[in-house]
């Protein structure tokens, strides 16, 4: 692919078979035309975050290439999350699927549409976790070795999906 940017995506599911529906998730990103999976952690088991009167998560992180704009592959990661049939409620709600973008192109931005890093990840072990699995030494802007951050966080409330 020409003028190819890495990028790192978080997955999470919480109703209706999380399992599969991470795994039809993956599946759906890597069949978009601009989007190449280049790595996957495992599947994790997690206890809700935030609100906690609801199924636990599963959560997944991968690496990609794509020759998308963060913009669009923002938009192309929301289309996957509709055809999912995620219905935003309210905040920390249950979800069939949420899509996050950790990193794009180690860019650093505040926009509120697309922050980067992702402004909350440095401090969730299920996302950190996951990709020091797959990325140890990725650097997660101001925030430093993904590595570093998961070991920070513990391991509390997160397990590995058998
Ligand atoms: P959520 O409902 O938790 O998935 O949040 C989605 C909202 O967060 C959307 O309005 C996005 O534009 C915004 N957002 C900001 N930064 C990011 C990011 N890095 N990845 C995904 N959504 C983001």
């Amino acid at each position: 692919m020409p003028n190819r940017k890495s990028a790192v995506i978080a997955l999470g599911s919480n109703l209706q078979n999380p399992v599969e529906q991470v795994k039809s998730a993956l599946a759906a990103i890597d069949a978009h035309p601009q989007i190449k999976i280049e790595q996957i952690s495992s599947l994790y088991i997690t206890v809700p975050v935030g609100y906690d009167d609801q199924p636990d998560f599963v959560n997944a992180v991968c690496a990609v290439s794509t020759t998308l704009e963060g913009k669009d592959l923002l938009a192309a990661l929301n289309r996957i999350e509709a055809d999912f049939g995620r219905e935003r409620t309210f905040r920390n709600a249950p979800r069939t699927l949420d899509l996050d973008i950790i990193d794009y192109d180690h860019q650093s931005s505040g926009n509120p549409h697309l922050t980067l890093p992702h402004p909350r990840a440095h401090e969730r072990s299920f996302v950190m976790k996951p990709l020091a699995e797959i990325l140890p030494d990725f650097e997660l802007g101001e925030y430093g070795r993904a590595a570093d951050i998961a070991a920070r966080l513990g391991d509390d409330g997160i397990k590995l999906c058998s």
